[in-house]
């Protein structure tokens, strides 16, 4: 079997051919920066991370491109609300959106190019949408003619009588057709712009990707990914402007389902924060990394503190056999380091279920077998099924991001861990202590938990979601 894909574009899982045999290009749209991750944010890093890994393991050279947000109506409304220029808010969430995919294990992209260092290659796209009779000018913007594009609403299935008013722009009066959307903005007063033949201004959203998607990956490339939320307007509005102007653009499109919290409320005293930052003083980086994996990548993940911990618990099983095989092997006298992902072959299971659409659950449950054995292995003091099982186990383990050898996972070994946790627990608790010193208007212990705190070392800032913690480095 080879890898099939399910292709939003043609609404059916399809075979996977690239164009260039033995590469591929995938093209992720990335973070808008305006404040940091939630897990929400991460799942899809980590879905399109499995996928890359499974390509490369299936023989592909993989060239990665996602792209970051910098510019955008949420991160100038953060912008003036600090009183701050609005890179300032960009530069601080992108590091921490770098954190947090770096934290859960996934792999940097090769290339991630920020909207404002590609308004040169905006331009011209508009150019070329503008002389092939695309595009139009009004009121100092100039908009997308969805008119003009037969091919506009393919993606998502919708006909354009049926469609909704464009909502992204402030002045509607200057488009022709309602459902036009804004491919660059008019400069206002106190919002970064840029010089252009139409006049000074910003980018709209869409443009940005399909000009970095077309410059680093070329006009036609393989895979194009994202969340579900995405495909519409965004993803269907990057295609009419790309395909519009000429280009082939993405063969596949590939959306992951969102993060619902439907089951859980978020707690305002800040307790049940989503957080990536959060969620890591629950659980640990390869626990979270577990649970955003588990599920299938096109379903929808209703979060739940119990469905986390759950994740947690299945990590740790394997976690523990692969340590204590690893463990028994090395002082039996075996080279464990051999046992290494790249000696294992995978079972059959494992790659028929990646081929089928990346099936993660079927591909853990080959995991899940394979641990079985092997602690019967292990109880039985058989070196050979033992390494035979270690060496499976850790080369599907790979795949998915979650070998407990892994050098990424180092830092999270079980006693720093424990440790984090209870101090975060305390934190907590402290923090509690606080509120309720507050609320009964006792201000002055109030603050001298504060100060106590920060003595100690651990600053406590209030946001509207809850009093947020870190160390002081
Ligand atoms: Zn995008």
């Amino acid at each position: 079997m080879t890898l099939h894909l399910h292709d939003t574009a043609a609404r059916a899982v399809r075979e996977f051919t690239p164009i260039t045999p033995g590469r591929v290009s995938v093209y992720l749209c990335g973070a808008t920066v305006q404040a940091p991750p939630h897990i929400g944010h991460v799942r899809s890093a980590v879905c399109f991370d499995v996928l890359i890994r499974w390509l490369e393991a299936s023989g592909y050279r993989v060239t990665f491109c996602r792209n970051v947000t910098d510019v955008e109506d949420k991160i100038l409304r953060t912008a003036q609300a600090e009183g701050v220029p609005p890179w300032i808010v960009a530069e601080r969430n992108q590091r921490a959106f770098t954190w947090a995919y770096d934290a859960v294990g996934c792999r940097p992209p090769d290339v991630e190019p920020r909207a404002t260092g590609h308004i040169p290659e905006m331009i011209v796209l508009i150019r070329r949408l503008i002389e092939r009779g695309h595009a139009y000018t009004g009121g100092g913007d100039v908009y997308f003619d969805v008119r003009s594009y037969d091919g506009y609403g393919a993606l998502s299935g919708q006909r354009l009588d049926q469609m909704r008013p464009a909502e992204d722009s402030d002045d509607a009066g200057a488009k022709r057709d309602p459902r036009d959307f804004t491919l660059w903005k008019a400069a206002k007063p106190g919002e970064p712009s840029w010089e252009t033949p139409w006049g000074a201004g910003r980018p709209g959203w869409h443009l940005e990707c399909s000009a970095m998607a077309t410059k680093y990956l070329g006009p036609a490339f393989d895979i194009h990914g994202g969340g579900m939320d995405l495909i519409f307007p965004h993803h269907e509005n990057e295609i009419a402007q790309s395909k519009a102007a000429g280009d082939g653009f993405a063969r596949y499109w590939l959306h992951n389902g969102l993060l619902g919290l439907a089951g859980e409320k978020m707690s305002k005293s800040g307790g049940n924060s989503l957080l990536v930052t959060d969620v890591l003083t629950r659980v640990r980086p390869p626990e979270l990394r577990y649970y955003l994996v588990q599920a299938h990548y096109r379903s929808l993940l209703e979060y739940s503190q119990d469905a986390l911990e759950e994740a947690a618990a299945a990590y740790q099983r394997i976690e523990r056999f692969v340590v204590r095989a690893a463990e028994a092997l090395g002082r039996l006298g075996l080279d464990a380091a051999a046992a290494g992902p790249g000696d294992g072959e995978l079972p059959a299971s494992f790659r028929s279920a990646m081929d089928e659409d990346l099936g993660v659950p079927a591909a853990l449950a080959a995991v899940h077998a394979c641990v079985r054995d092997g602690n019967q292995a292990l109880a039985t003091s058989d070196k050979a099924g033992t390494r035979a099982s270690l060496a499976q186990a850790r080369a599907m383990l790979e795949i998915l991001g979650l070998d407990p050898l892994a050098p990424h996972w180092a830092g999270a070994s079980e006693p720093d861990d424990r440790l984090r946790q209870v101090v975060g627990s305390l934190v907590k608790l402290t923090l509690q202590q606080r509120d309720a010193a507050r609320a009964r208007r006792d201000y002055a212990s109030a603050d001298a938990i504060r100060d106590g705190l920060e003595e100690i070392g651990v600053v406590v800032e209030d946001t509207p979601e809850g009093p947020r913690w870190e160390l002081k480095r």
